[in-house]
């Protein structure tokens, strides 16, 4: 599936839903949280609809890849230099609440770090 009319990390892809935006390319667009849980706190999804990671195969893997090492980049970029967190929420015990695959990457002063 390419898009969700329903989902809601869709309508930022496409702008309908206005988002603070770090990086965009062909694959892949990252914004910030609405609700940080850190000091910089970035949200990696795939343009692409994919609900979450149970969904993923590896025909995904280079997609989780370039997700994954974009994450340091923008941590550079965005000014964190002593450290990061990436964290993918899966299905109802993981924690997920927004269906669209999502990996956060949260870093800044540690103070906020709770588990
Ligand atoms: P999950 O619990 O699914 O892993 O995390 C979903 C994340 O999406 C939460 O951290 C929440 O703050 C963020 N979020 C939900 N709706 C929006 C939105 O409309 N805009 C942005 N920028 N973030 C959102
Ligand atoms: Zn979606």
């Amino acid at each position: 599936m390419s898009a969700d009319p329903n989902c809601i990390f869709c309508k930022i892809v496409a702008g309908q839903i206005p988002s603070k935006k770090v990086y965009e390319d062909d694959d892949v667009f990252a914004f910030h949280d609405i609700h940080p849980w850190a000091p910089v706190h970035v949200l990696i999804v795939p343009k692409r609809h994919i609900a979450s990671m149970a969904e993923v195969t590896e025909a995904e893997a280079g997609l989780l890849g370039k997700m994954t090492t974009l994450g340091p980049r923008l941590m550079k970029e965005l000014g964190v230099t002593n450290g990061f967190r990436h964290v993918i929420n899966t299905g109802p015990d993981g924690g997920q609440e927004v269906y669209h695959l999502h990996l956060h990457v949260m870093g800044g002063p540690r103070p906020w770090l709770k588990g």
